[in-house]
């Protein structure tokens, strides 16, 4: 190694002979690898900065996303650079921090990092047990560190729709976008500018279809195409074919006039197509797409068309990682807990059971539990999800098969119709007994549950009065 090399030294990863040099510039400390470095993203804790070395595009991109997709904050959000001379490459802009092209001259690294670290102490890190909430915070709070203020689509053809976001792709692995920031927006937290239009398949969503002419009856693809032939003289009008005679004069079948010279015997105004397999005669093909994933023919008419958007963060968005709070409605879970309906059909079916009871009092229960960050953060959004399962599991069975249930982030709640409120409280307070004890031993963990019984009468609103009740420290 040269005298002036700035490595200061060489660390060697336990168990792996993946080697780590060490730089310090200005007292932060860089971490130096390659691409084909194969180790966790979550062996760099104790690094302000990562300077990787491409060696291959495929290796680059997918260390990129090790760190970008990783389960700490620290390795998520940490600032990572290129040593190479050219320019970043589009698709790394919004993954990777910037270049360093000579390694003792690391001040415009520093600085970045200065920036990053700033940002980042400004925002609430914390998590959330449903995926769709957990992806955008993480969205959030790296394009908030970034000061990346707009979430640009790049063309892709690894991309199922053509079109990617690159850090979206790190944080879902791979899963399309679209329903996730359609919640992002709905939230408020992103406005939106029209960037380009798709069409996918209509049953996979997958672009990347075969477009072909077919015939338009039979939707076979074995075509011929000729010219019509208008004759002047008689004003006959037929395909070239029927024109033709051995010599390759043209002869007027209807007349028997020969046709010399086009645009004074004769001209050619339209294209006449041919099935080869039905035989049928017709001038407008239809045009069909075959769908490279699943291999379903659509008529181009029937495929989805979606549009592509340039997404802006707005200062809400800026707020809310602020805070560290909640969003302000449930997302539609993709793994939703089975039996359970949405939080929006739960309210809408207490509303409807209170129509109809007139002057009837309409009972439900609510069951939450504590602390559920804690808890979470322990075990994993996975796991979590299978502690709710359980949860609403063993609420289900203390009721009647009319009754319904909705599953929140920390909190369970269920009609308890057509019964009274002395049995409606005894529910809730068995299951509360329950849970405590079943949940404290599985999870070996401290978890607390406490449960209220709602008489709902009236006109009241369903949704209000539980959000009302939510917002109680404790019940
Ligand atoms: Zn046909
Ligand atoms: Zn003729
Ligand atoms: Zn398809």
């Amino acid at each position: 190694m040269q005298l002036n090399t700035p490595i200061k030294s060489i660390t060697t990863l336990h168990g792996s002979r993946e080697r780590i040099l060490n730089i310090e510039s200005e007292g932060y400390v860089f971490a130096y690898i390659t691409d084909r470095f194969d180790g966790e993203a979550n062996a760099f804790e104790e690094y302000d900065g990562v300077i990787i070395l491409p060696t291959s595009p495929v290796l680059l991109k997918e260390v990129l996303h090790r760190f970008r997709s990783a389960n700490s904050w620290t390795a998520r959000l940490m600032p990572l650079f290129l040593h190479q001379q050219m320019e970043l490459e589009y698709m790394h802009r919004q993954l990777v921090d910037g270049i360093v092209h000579q390694l003792d001259e690391l001040y415009g690294a520093v600085s970045q990092i200065k920036i990053i670290k700033d940002h980042i102490s400004g925002s609430r890190l914390r998590t959330f047990p449903t995926y769709e909430k957990d992806t955008i915070y993480k969205l959030l709070v790296y394009l908030l560190s970034r000061e990346q203020k707009t979430l640009k689509a790049y063309i892709d053809r690894n991309s199922s729709t053509g079109y990617t976001y690159p850090i979206l792709e790190s944080l879902m692995n791979g899963k399309t976008p679209y329903r996730l920031m359609e919640f992002a927006v709905g939230e408020g937290l992103f406005t939106t500018q029209f960037q380009d239009s798709v069409y996918t398949c209509n049953s996979c969503e997958d672009g990347f279809l075969m477009y072909r002419e077919a015939c338009p009856k039979c939707h076979n693809t074995y075509l011929s195409s000729q010219d019509l032939i208008h004759h002047f003289a008689c004003a006959h009008i037929g395909p070239e074919r029927n024109f033709q005679r051995e010599n390759n004069d043209l002869v007027c079948p209807k007349c028997d006039k020969a046709l010399k010279h086009i645009g004074i015997d004769y001209d050619k105004p339209a294209v006449m197509h041919h099935c080869n397999t039905c035989h049928h005669e017709f001038q407008s093909f239809q045009i069909v797409a075959t769908c490279c994933s699943c291999h379903k023919t659509t008529a181009v008419e029937h495929l989805l068309k979606r549009e592509i958007l340039t997404y802006h963060l707005t200062d809400k968005a800026h707020t809310q990682v602020e805070a560290g709070s909640d969003f302000n409605h449930q997302p539609v879970q993709e793994n939703a807990i089975p039996g359970a309906v949405s939080e929006a059909a739960f309210y809408l079916n207490m509303q409807y059971e209170l129509m109809k009871s007139g002057k009837q009092k309409v009972l439900m229960g609510m069951i939450r539990w504590e602390p559920f960050d804690r808890i979470l953060e322990k075990i994993g959004r996975q796991e979590y999800h299978l502690l709710q399962v359980n949860i609403s599991d063993q609420v289900r069975s203390s009721l009647q098969s009319i009754d319904f249930l909705c599953v929140l982030d920390n909190c369970i709640l269920f009609s308890c119709l057509h019964t009274s409120t002395e049995l409606a409280y005894r529910v809730v307070e068995r299951t509360v007994f329950l849970l405590s004890h079943l949940m404290k031993d599985n999870l070996g963990q401290d978890i607390t549950f406490e449960g209220a019984c709602l008489q709902l009468q009236g006109q009241q609103d369903v949704k209000t009065i539980v959000l009302e009740k939510l917002k109680e420290a404790s019940w």
